[in-house]
């Protein structure tokens, strides 16, 4: 599975975080859903494990906080979005992990849009492509 293909995956389980991995939504008289930013939907969709953090790997804090010695344990083919890309938005340089919580935290793009900006990009780094699947 590519990263563009777990976003799309996972957001089909929860509605979307803003501000947040995994947040919750309150809902009038029942308890709150748990959502998912376009982060957690890959996350969520790819099984990735939150372990504490051994330091061997490279720490990217996407929102700026304090990871308390933990940390998601990304697949090795993910390592492609610690590479610096531009916003197609407003031109910002940052890594593509960054871009990804900027799409959605500030632009406010939709989980499917931002698996649909990354998917070339992570084809052109990585050379892996999205399962087509044809109909005849
Ligand atoms: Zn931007």
């Amino acid at each position: 599975m590519t990263f563009a293909e777990a976003i799309r995956l996972g957001s089909v389980l929860r509605p979307q975080a803003f501000g947040d991995t995994f947040g919750k939504k309150k809902r009038w008289f029942r308890k709150p859903e748990t959502t998912s930013c376009a982060l957690g939907a890959a996350i969520e969709a790819a099984g990735v494990q939150w372990l504490p953090d051994t330091g061997g790997g490279t720490n990217i804090t996407v929102r700026g906080g304090v990871s308390a010695g933990m940390a998601w344990m990304f697949p090795p083919e993910w390592n492609f979005t610690s590479t610096h890309e531009l916003c197609p938005m407003c031109r910002v340089n940052s890594t593509i992990i960054g871009l990804i919580e900027h799409l959605n935290d500030y632009h406010h793009w939709s989980r499917q849009d931002i698996a649909g900006w990354v998917e070339p990009v992570e084809a052109r780094l990585t050379g892996a492509r999205a399962c087509q699947i044809k109909a005849r």
